[in-house]
């Protein structure tokens, strides 16, 4: 079994990203990124501060935008507008989960798509699918990384991703299949989880459930990646695969933490990049 050591290699992308910047600087080009963060979320809080400790870290100017939980649809829409027009911003981010009474579609959709960083608007989602170059999402974004870092060609494979999100698993399916894949994608309404798990050369998991895939449930051989984040009572930080009994049956897993995580936060950096690029 080898660990997909995704800490490893996202320090490897900031020192690139370092010296990429340090030529756009050289041209007058300094990226800038703009968060905005609705709430008080903690883990929201959290994501947000690790994201501008690696802007710090490279160079990248970032703006944090701490907005309310109570701010008007009408506010956040307003702002984005400002941040569109803004020559120093390239990349836009809105952390999310956002307040119950924002449409989050709304808001994503405000984001000009030549910022958009975090590939969340519809306009790149379409392109995502049709395979065209645009704005991947950082989290599926890593884990193709990942992969290539480690010479696993997805071509060919039966993947089994658990966990259809739009910012998770929709995009990891789009990426895989377009990379020549045969993909089943799973999620909450799935009859019998273990039956398509248990397929799977390689399993892809993010769904925010400790201990969701048992040993029982993993081929062996299996390349297992563990996208999940969960809090134990007791403060540990775990994916959704449980780790100590899963691994050994494994040929590569990722670690959590250690593994997406930093990955996310290094892709983030590079479309950041990307996007100033084309200032
Ligand atoms: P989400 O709640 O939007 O989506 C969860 C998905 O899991 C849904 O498709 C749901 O149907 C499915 N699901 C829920 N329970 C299930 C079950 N018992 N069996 C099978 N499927 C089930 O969550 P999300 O935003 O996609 O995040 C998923 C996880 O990934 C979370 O733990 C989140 O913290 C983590 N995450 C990690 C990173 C990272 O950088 N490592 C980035 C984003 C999200």
């Amino acid at each position: 079994m080898q660990i997909l050591d995704g800490k490893a290699l996202s320090l490897k992308i900031k020192a690139k990203a370092k010296e990429d910047i340090k030529t756009l600087k050289a041209k007058g080009i300094t990226p800038g990124l703009a968060v905005v963060v609705i709430g008080d979320d903690s883990a929201s809080h959290t994501y947000v501060r690790m994201k501008e400790k690696a802007c710090e870290e490279v160079g990248i100017y970032s703006i944090i935008h701490k907005m309310p939980d109570d701010i008007s649809q009408d506010k956040i829409l307003e702002t984005i507008g400002m941040m569109n027009k803004n020559p120093n911003i390239d990349g836009i981010l809105i952390q999310l989960p956002l307040p119950k009474h924002i449409d989050t579609t709304k808001v994503l959709q405000a984001v000009c798509e030549k910022k958009d960083v975090d590939g969340f608007h519809p306009f790149n989602v379409g392109k995502l699918v049709l395979n065209l170059d645009t704005f991947t999402p950082c989290t599926p974004l890593g884990v193709m990384k990942l992969l290539k870092a480690y010479k696993i060609e997805p071509k060919g494979l039966d993947v089994c991703i658990v966990g259809a999100s739009n910012i998770v698993g929709k995009p990891m399916m789009n990426l895989l299949l377009n990379a020549n894949a045969s993909v089943d994608i799973c999620h909450i309404y799935t009859k019998e989880l273990k039956a398509h798990t248990k397929r799977a050369d390689l399993l892809i998991v993010g769904v925010g459930r400790a201990n969701l895939i048992t040993k029982d449930m993993v081929k062996d051989g299996a390349i297992v990646i563990d996208i999940g984040i969960n809090r134990l009572e007791n403060g540990k930080l775990v994916g959704d695969v449980a780790y100590d009994e899963v691994s050994p049956k494994c040929s590569f897993i990722t670690p959590v933490p250690g593994g997406v995580g930093p990955m996310t936060i290094a892709m983030l950096l590079e479309n950041s990049i990307k996007a100033a690029r084309s200032r």
